[in-house]
């Protein structure tokens, strides 16, 4: 099936039931609503020209018309390009001659993002501005036997979306993903936490990402659940007063959003009454937050999801009858009709149950292939179709999986490998502690040494190494002890809430200068 024959079941189904609220501007959609703006947009975009395959893009800050442009453009087959909201002129430039833009859709600006001077300056003449005539201007109304004769041309094996990866470990790159990946992924998602049309959605994640378009819309809309959008970019307060006044049932988020939540000064002031269930996923979960949040945040059904943009994005998951254990330490087990193992890296052979080795997915959600990248594709995805992951996981023997770190950021000192993620896991314990990342520093008699840096909790003294040496002494091997400890109000980000480690570690450098 396709996206947009899924679109038109659920409107079938529900139409009269909310499909999109905007909660900064008070717009909602019903599913019927919903479909006609998409259909709209659709003729649009067939009358000005837009061929099956033909990448359009998208670069605006959440919204909806965001999710207006997602379903048109799978509607028509054209191919979504996700231009992420931080890029600046010379990564848009890159992104829109990578992938032969023919049209972008953008946002006149936001914060400090001034987008049409972006595009002005790199030239690209072919692009409309939300919120302008020139995008109004694209809804067209009439009939919808344009839509229909070209949705009869659509293969659910078709390319309708890249998606830049988030650029955490290098440069981003295009996953190519098709109907077939990203719906089946959401739809899987949504069935894995019982969503059904009472269900409300809040996502204050990036659209962008996967997380937002594929976990949030297409897992909403394939279940007849509501998307509901708090604020364009991310901001704690609005997301719980949206929580309350829009009577949520499923919040998402990276752990960082999170702890931002459970760290407001009211906190305790907002309604999560309506909350059942929720996820947190894209960067390791830290167990003490994943039980403030079941505890703390009414969501005791929260699941935790693992993936990757290269696997449209879900292939593991925890699900609401799992132990607490497992759905506070695990990233759960694989999602229906997938596959997953670990291997040595070195030789490929799985290794044996509770030993760390790559983890590796294969399956429908595998992507089509890094656009235009052939080598890099050949790289990642081998000859028998296992997409290797770059993540270091161990599998229990009833196959629960648990993320140890990423191959990259393994830190090895004095020949002895240190998974920053333990050490993380450990400090975070400490009372005084909001939020810390452990990365390794290069050192003349050990190869490399550990840093952490840490994120104090309001009103607490700022740790030295010596206290962190002491709480962690009998308790830690002292292997895994940071030498250095870098007090932050904040980690360098990526837009989708990753820390990125590699800019961490070329700051190291100099703090330690
Ligand atoms: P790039 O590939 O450009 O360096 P990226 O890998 O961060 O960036 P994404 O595809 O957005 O880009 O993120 C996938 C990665 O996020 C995974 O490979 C994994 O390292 C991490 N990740 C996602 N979910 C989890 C999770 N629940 N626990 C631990 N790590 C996770
Ligand atoms: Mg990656």
């Amino acid at each position: 099936e396709t996206i947009g024959a899924n679109l038109e079941r659920t409107v079938a189904r529900f139409g009269d039931r909310e499909a999109l609220v905007e909660v900064a501007s008070g717009r909602r959609w019903t599913y019927a609503e919903f479909d006609e703006d998409v259909n709209r947009l659709a003729r649009g975009l067939l009358a000005r020209g837009i061929e099956k395959g033909d990448r359009v893009g998208i670069w605006a800050p959440n919204c909806a018309e965001w999710v207006i442009t997602q379903y048109a453009t799978a509607k028509i087959g054209a191919i979504l390009v996700n231009v992420n909201p931080a890029y600046r002129t010379h990564e848009l430039r890159f992104v829109v001659e990578q992938s032969g833009l023919t049209l972008l859709i953008s946002a006149v600006s936001f914060k400090t993002s001034d987008y049409r001077g972006m595009i002005e300056e790199i030239g690209f003449g072919a692009a409309v501005y939300i919120g302008e005539s020139s995008f109004s201007d694209l809804s067209l109304s009439g009939d919808k036997t344009r839509i229909a004769d070209r949705a009869a041309s659509l293969s659910f094996d078709d390319p309708i979306n890249i998606q830049y990866t988030s650029g955490t470990t290098g440069f981003p790159k295009g996953a190519t993903l098709s109907h077939h990946n990203i719906l089946n992924n959401g739809y899987f998602v949504g069935e894995l936490i019982n969503y059904t049309e009472r269900d409300r959605v809040c996502l204050p994640v990036p659209l962008y990402h996967c997380f937002g378009m594929v976990m949030g819309n297409l897992a909403a809309t394939s279940h007849g659940a509501c998307i509901v959008l708090p604020a364009p970019g991310f901001d704690p307060a609005a997301t719980l007063a949206a929580v309350g006044q829009e009577q949520i049932t499923s919040l998402y988020g990276v752990p960082t959003m999170f702890i931002a939540e459970l760290g407001l000064p009211d906190f305790a002031g907002y309604d999560l009454s309506s909350l059942r269930t929720g996820i947190m996923a894209g960067s390791p979960c830290p167990v003490e937050v994943m039980k403030r949040v079941v505890a703390e945040m009414n969501m005791s059904e929260v699941a935790i999801c693992y993936g990757m943009t290269e696997t449209s994005p879900v292939s593991t998951m925890t699900r609401p009858d799992d132990t607490l254990a497992r759905r506070t330490e695990t990233v759960g087990r694989v999602m229906p009709h997938l596959e997953s193992k670990v291997v040595d890296p070195g030789t490929g052979r799985v290794v044996p149950a509770g030993e760390p080795g790559e983890l590796c997915t294969r399956g429908y959600s595998v992507m089509l292939g890094y656009w235009d990248q052939p080598e890099a594709t050949a790289e990642a995805i081998d000859a028998a179709r296992w997409m290797h992951t770059g993540d270091l996981a161990t599998m229990d023997d009833e196959g629960y999986v648990s993320i140890v770190g990423r191959i990259k950021d393994l830190v090895i000192r004095g020949g002895e490998n240190v998974y920053p993620r333990e050490v993380e896991e450990f400090l975070h314990t400490h009372p005084d502690i909001a939020d810390v990342q452990v990365i390794g520093v290069p050192d003349v008699k050990y190869g490399e040494e550990l840093m952490a840096w840490i994120v104090m909790r309001p009103g607490a003294t700022p740790l030295t190494a010596d206290d962190v040496r002491e709480y962690s002494a009998g308790k830690l091997s002292h292997y895994k002890v940071p030498r250095y400890v870098h007090v932050v109000d904040s980690f360098p980000m990526t837009v989708t809430g990753k820390v990125r480690k590699v800019e961490m570690r070329a700051q190291a450098v100099g703090i330690l200068d």
